[in-house]
């Protein structure tokens, strides 16, 4: 018989869950069978999403923590094991995108993109490793996973999008060394590169900036949340023998 939760009694840390495709994410690991926690600054989404999830039958934990801060990070990392005994699945979906001219761009911007993108997903990564490796070797699974949010930015370079490129290259590279590096452990490692999705990503940016994307994009049907939580399931559902390292989704439309 079809197993129809395939993720029963593991755990799954998704951050970025307070929105988009972090939300989206959570949302359907809970129903894979997950115990969900739930990562992201606001505390008042999490805990609603929390208590959504706990109605329809699943399980989630909300712990609010700003990424960028390495104690706190490893903190929600901790206080996962401490409080649900184990870890094998991260997703790192918290991320911002602030494009514009780089001769005007504010810096703080960049320093932003920096501290989320990269610098908050390689906090949460090192935290969680000793505990996937754990998971990956007593589970009855015998694999742990981690699904890294990256972009088509993490593939191909476009005018002002210097720092936020980098940020997701630098994403889609680590990951390509972390998989290498883990594969005999049986932790997997993938990356997710979607286009064009409708979230609050883009609500972020200067309104000029956000305007021009608007208006260069206005005939696009953009993809939705529930398109990457689908390929990120796919992933982390897969037999122990299949290993997806790598899944590009783009608008049909986007170019
Ligand atoms: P949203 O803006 O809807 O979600 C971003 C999430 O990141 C929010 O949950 C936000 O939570 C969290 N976040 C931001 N800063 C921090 C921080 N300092 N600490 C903790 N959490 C933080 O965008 P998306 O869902 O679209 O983005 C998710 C990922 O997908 C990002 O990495 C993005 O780069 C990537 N992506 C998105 C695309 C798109 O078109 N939407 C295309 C390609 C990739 P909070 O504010 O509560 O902290």
């Amino acid at each position: 018989m079809l197993d129809t939760t395939p993720l029963r009694s593991t755990v799954a840390l998704v951050t970025g869950a307070s929105s988009g495709i972090g939300q989206a994410t959570a949302r359907r690991l809970a129903a894979e069978g997950a115990t969900v926690v739930l990562v992201a600054r606001r505390q008042d989404r999490i805990d609603l999403l929390a208590k959504e999830i706990v109605e329809q039958g699943g399980d989630a934990l909300a712990l609010a923590a700003d990424l960028t801060d390495a104690v706190a990070a490893a903190g929600v990392v901790a206080a996962t094991v401490e409080q649900l005994g184990r870890l094998d699945t991260v997703v790192n979906a918290a991320g911002v995108m602030l494009l514009g001219d780089s001769a005007q761009a504010p810096l703080h911007e960049w320093q932003q993109m920096v501290d989320v993108n990269l610098k908050g997903l390689l906090h949460v990564t090192k935290a969680a490793l000793p505990h996937l490796v754990d998971a990956a070797t007593t589970s009855p699974r015998q694999v742990a996973d981690v699904v890294n949010i990256s972009s088509i930015a993490g593939r191909f370079a476009i005018p002002n999008a210097a720092v936020y490129n980098a940020t997701k290259f630098g994403v889609t590279a680590a990951t390509e060394s972390w998989r290498q590096e883990f594969a005999r452990r049986n932790v997997r490692f993938s990356v997710v590169e979607p286009g064009l999705v409708e979230t609050e990503l883009m609500s972020h940016q200067q309104a000029p900036v956000r305007e021009r994307m608007e208006a260069r994009f206005a005939d696009v049907e953009q993809l939705r949340p529930d398109d990457i939580a689908e390929a990120v399931a796919y992933v982390v559902t897969s037999p122990r023998r299949r290993a997806v390292a790598e899944i590009v989704i783009r608008p049909t439309d986007q170019v």
